[in-house]
């Protein structure tokens, strides 16, 4: 229970990585603090479940940002990890889904991180993870504004880590290969069109085919990650971006 009597705020923390960052946090003694959407009564047992308060801010509004993070608490370990995918050919991608990838799997880090760090710096400690993706190192078709967003997150993640490096802050990027979670799966019907390919085809030979493991990554995986990231023996890895895919980057 090393992180009993800090404050973890996971965005994106109603689904899929999210959430197993958060109950692994919660697990190490963290009050958590949870963000983002879905079933009410899902969210009340989870609140239940992890003692944690609960913000649904959209965070493609930098208002309901600031909102967030003036009314959460003072926070020692930000997980920006709330993210989204659109799947189609560059000269057909709507404008509208490129301005809100930009906004959320980008921007909120940034709105999240200006917002958090004065606190970190005057406590003398803090841990920011960003939830990249292997898409932060190598690019796939049809996926521009994600692989703009997670290349921008990577780069973030290491300007931001030289900025505090003697500050007892560290900030460091994890970045999954394929994970079994909603926001894959829903990318499946798109990618099919997209590719003409059926939905095993889609499984095996685009999301699989990258992962030289075949073995899709698991969200409790990557709670280990960040529980190891918080813990002291981790305070010279400051400015990583650490792969969890399989291989996938490797290749
Ligand atoms: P998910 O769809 O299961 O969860 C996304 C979370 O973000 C949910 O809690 C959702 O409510 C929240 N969210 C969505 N839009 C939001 C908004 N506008 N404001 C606030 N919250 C919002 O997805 P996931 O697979 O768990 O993805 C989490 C992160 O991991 C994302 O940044 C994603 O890019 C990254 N990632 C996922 C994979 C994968 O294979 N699943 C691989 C690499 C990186």
């Amino acid at each position: 229970m090393f992180l009993t009597g800090k404050r973890a705020l996971v965005t994106g923390s109603t689904s899929g990585i999210g959430l197993a960052v958060a109950r692994a946090l919660h697990a190490e003694g963290a009050d958590v603090v949870l963000n983002g959407f879905g079933d009410a009564d899902e969210i009340a047992a989870l609140k239940d479940e992890l003692y944690a308060d609960h913000w649904d801010s959209d965070l493609t509004d930098v208002a309901a940002i600031e909102a967030m993070m003036a009314g959460a608490g003072e926070i020692d370990i930000l997980v920006n990890n709330a993210g989204m995918q659109h799947v189609a050919p560059i000269d057909e991608f709507p404008v509208d889904k490129w301005d809100k990838i930009i906004a959320l799997n980008l921007s909120a880090a940034f709105h999240t991180i200006r917002l958090a760090l004065p606190a970190m710096k005057e406590k003398g400690w803090g841990r920011i993870i960003n939830t990249a993706s292997a898409h932060s190192l190598v690019a796939s078709p049809f996926k521009s504004a994600y692989v703009a967003a997670k290349h921008g997150i990577a780069g973030l993640t290491k300007t931001v880590a030289l900025e505090v490096a003697e500050k007892g802050v560290t900030v460091n990027a994890i970045s999954p290969g394929y994970v079994w979670t909603p926001l894959v799966e829903n990318q499946i019907p798109d990618t099919m069109k997209a590719r003409g390919m059926s939905r095993e085809q889609v499984i095996n030979d685009v999301l699989l085919a990258k992962q030289p493991t075949k073995d899709f990554v698991q969200p409790e995986d990557i709670g280990a990650m960040a529980v190891f990231l918080c813990r002291d023996e981790a305070r010279n890895v400051n400015g990583a971006n650490w792969s969890i895919d399989g291989g996938w980057t490797a290749d």
